[in-house]
């Protein structure tokens, strides 16, 4: 049967050539990169590669840029961190994140409100826009962190960062972003944008899962938060995860050098997957702003049915495609973002997430509005909610 993946948001499949640079690191390139002898030297100097690639790419130091497990690793330590740091020098115990953002990021919040930390959630607008005014009137004397996610992966709104740093900087707060949906699928100069933390993750850019990554901008303090051995310049602990740092690499490499195209031939495909699902279904709905909106993103709610069981028809017919956010697709409680947005719950519960990528194609799309098409008449029809019945 034919598979198709429309879920790049969740991961995405490793590219050929960063599995080929990967592959001799777990061979005969496997030395540990603290160790003095030519083959963990040679380790060390890939990692300082990837360093730099990486660092290319959101226009950081190399030294800016500090390896982790994951992008959700990379947020706890961004935010739990900083929180303790600033409340241990006296600065205060206020932090200011949004509704809308990762659990990795919204559990952090809740494990530092267990500690004692004040918890701002900003709400957003229809289009899943943070507001400003509302961001700075939330600022307090006793505010030390501003977290604010980059571009959100459930309904692709790209936030305004430029003008949150601004603010951030203005009021003397941390800005971090997390900005691992964002990586590789917008154009990001952290310098020129002006955000103090950003995570950053491999496998939502084609490289490994397991591999993340915070840039930390020069002058920023931030403590550890795993002790041991001296790796990532005394930062973060343990042996590093030697492959997945070099795949790592490899594709921000290649997504720098491809970036334009990717923006260009991904965008195309989903506004003409949009024209299609307009053309041959109705009452539909779109989620999020569509200007502001990460590439490759379409967030659509069939009314009248289940998303759930949209999704297994879809398996059915090889088609993987995700319902709110890919973390919580194993539980049915309804999107936190698309109730953030305003949807009712009932919609919420008919709403897909699709992504397209860089292996998708204009034949996939045809193919999947068929099904999709015929899906949703078959569900509409059994569904006992229905227009008919004034839902
Ligand atoms: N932040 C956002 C916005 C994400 O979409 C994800 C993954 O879905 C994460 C953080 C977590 O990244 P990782 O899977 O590398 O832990």
């Amino acid at each position: 049967m034919r598979q198709i993946y429309l879920d790049y948001s969740a991961t995405t499949p490793v590219k050929d050539e960063v599995l080929q640079e990967m592959l001799p690191y777990f061979t005969e390139r496997f030395g540990n990169p603290s160790s003095l002898y030519t083959v963990g030297q040679e380790s060390k100097t890939a990692i300082s590669t990837a360093r730099e690639r990486l660092a290319a790419l959101i226009g950081a130091d190399p030294k800016e840029i500090f390896f982790t497990s994951s992008g959700t690793e990379a947020d706890n330590w961004a935010v739990i961190e900083t929180a303790r740091l600033k409340r241990d020098k006296g600065k205060g115990n206020h932090i200011i994140t949004t509704k809308i953002e990762h659990h990795a990021l919204l559990h952090s919040g809740e494990a530092l409100e267990k500690e004692g930390f004040d918890v701002t959630y900003l709400g957003v607008d229809a289009e899943g826009f943070v507001r400003l005014s509302e961001l700075e009137a939330a600022i307090r004397p006793e505010t030390t962190l501003i977290s604010i996610m980059f571009a959100n992966n459930e309904i692709g709104t790209i936030e305004p960062i430029a003008q949150i740093a601004e603010i951030a900087k203005k009021h003397g707060v941390v800005f971090h972003t997390d900005a691992v949906q964002a990586l590789g699928n917008i154009d990001i100069d952290v310098h020129a944008l002006g955000v103090d933390l950003m995570s950053m993750s491999g496998h939502k850019i084609y490289g490994p899962k397991g591999i993340g990554a915070l840039y930390i901008r020069k002058g920023v303090a931030l403590p550890a938060h795993l002790y041991g051995g001296a790796q990532e310049n005394n930062k973060r602990a343990g042996t590093e995860n030697l492959t997945g740092i070099v795949g790592f690499g490899k594709a921000a490499a290649l997504a720098k050098a491809n970036l334009r195209n990717h923006i260009q031939k991904v965008s195309d495909l989903r506004n003409y997957f949009l024209e299609q699902i307009q053309e041959n279904i109705e009452d539909i709905r779109i989620n999020g702003n569509f200007e502001h909106r990460l590439p490759g993103n379409l967030n659509i709610t069939f009314k009248y049915i289940e998303g759930e069981a949209l999704l297994l028809l879809l398996d059915m017919d090889g088609i993987a495609v995700s319902t709110g956010s890919a973390c919580s697709s194993a539980s049915l409680t309804p999107s936190h973002v698309l109730d953030a947005i305003g949807v009712p719950v009932e919609e919420i519960h008919g709403s897909i997430r699709f992504t397209v990528g860089d292996f998708t194609t204009k034949e996939d799309i045809d193919y999947v509005v068929e099904k999709l098409k015929a899906a949703v008449i078959k569900l509409r029809r059994i569904s006992s909610v229905s227009k008919e019945s004034g839902w």
